[in-house]
């Protein structure tokens, strides 16, 4: 089976030098997969060792085989990846040329270094069982829903399109529950993740000009090139702005709350943000721009998991308030929620199994 996919914001997956990437990394593309899987996995009540220290040894002696529910598609000590990965990206260009650009919403002295990352078209070649080969396509076409492919997704890197599926499998993969996991919201679950997206159709073509922190990229002379190379990906980094506006808009009643939710770099404490926020994307053909992204919440105390739910209830739960944090004037804006209108609301396995599900491949669609 091999998959087209083009790039709706740009795909970064490391590279040799900072801030700059050499090539597509498959090591990149898989981490990413199987970060999605994971959180599938879990919130379907299935197992899955810990991601820390991917524990799960193949013995034929134990139950399962030792092997875990991700580690059974993944691979692990003894047990090979089910699938193989052949990454095309010849269709790929540097989404601008020369390095970082460094993006300081108001109040700001270091804010966020955006990488070019590349843009275009991937060519994704999956080597595998027929069955198999459905199962990947079941998580890529969810992952193109509602996740992201590669590494940095809080900078809001890695969305994606579907072009085209050669060589398709035979059978349809659906998602079941599984048994066997843990209550345990340590980790990435999909029970408790709340997806979201801002369609706008901003009043004027150049809208972009006023967002906080590009406005000043734009008067920098040395950038000027790189947001016109943007525009002609028809996509524009208003991910600093937003998380601005989230993370440094309030004040929060414990100093730690805002590393746990928001992740931090920093040393040992090195946490991962739970919650991303894309670029805004053009729609093909259309006038309306697209923000999407996800959140679920830290594992912090209850009280202060409500904290958090009601700040992104604040910001993310009208357009209006997005729109303001980006100061775009607009014709229409909408705001959607899957698969719970409100943050971090439980839901069972049941209900995930339907949510996953929703994203299978139709035939019409293929
Ligand atoms: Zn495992």
């Amino acid at each position: 089976m091999e998959l087209e996919i083009k790039m709706l914001t740009p795909l970064w997956t490391g590279g040799v030098e900072s801030g700059k990437m050499d090539r597509v990394h498959e090591t990149g593309i898989i981490g990413s997969l199987r970060w999605w899987y994971e959180a599938i996995v879990r919130g379907l009540g299935g197992r899955v060792c810990d991601p820390t220290k991917h524990s799960c040894v193949y013995d034929l002696e134990s139950s399962k085989d030792g092997l875990c529910d991700a580690c059974q598609l993944f691979g692990a000590t003894g047990w090979r990846r089910r699938f193989r990965l052949v990454v095309d990206g010849s269709g790929l260009r540097d989404t601008w040329s020369g390095g970082q650009i460094n993006i300081k919403p108001p109040g700001r002295n270091h804010g966020w270094y955006l990488n070019a990352g590349k843009m275009g078209t991937l060519k994704l070649k999956i080597i595998a069982e027929p069955e198999t080969q459905s199962f990947v396509l079941a998580l890529l076409k969810f992952i193109e829903k509602w996740g992201n492919l590669g590494a940095r997704p809080q900078l809001g890197y890695g969305l994606f399109s579907i072009v085209k599926v050669n060589e398709l499998p035979q059978s349809t993969y659906s998602w079941n529950t599984l048994t066997g996991g843990e209550n345990n919201h340590n980790f990435p679950d999909l029970r408790t993740f709340t997806f979201f997206a801002l369609n706008f159709e901003p009043q004027s073509d150049d809208w972009w000009q006023t967002v906080p922190g590009i406005d000043r990229v734009i008067r920098e002379h040395y950038h000027h090139n790189k947001v016109s190379d943007l525009l002609h990906y028809h996509t524009i980094p208003t991910t600093p702005a937003l998380r601005n506006v989230l993370r440094y808009g309030v004040s929060w009643s414990s100093g730690s709350l805002p590393h746990q939710f928001f992740g931090t770099l920093h040393g040992e404490k090195r946490s991962r943000s739970k919650i991303v926020l894309s670029w805004a994307y053009q729609l093909p053909d259309s006038t309306t721009w697209r923000i999407r992204g996800w959140a679920y919440p830290p594992h912090v105390r209850q009280s202060q998991q409500q904290e958090v739910g009601q700040r992104l209830q604040a910001v993310l739960g009208k357009p209006d308030t997005w729109l303001r944090a980006l100061k775009v004037r607009y014709r229409t804006a909408e705001v959607t929620f899957a698969s719970s209108d409100t943050f971090f609301q439980s839901l069972s396995s049941i209900q995930v199994q339907d949510f996953v599900n929703k994203t299978l491949p139709s035939e019409a669609e293929i």
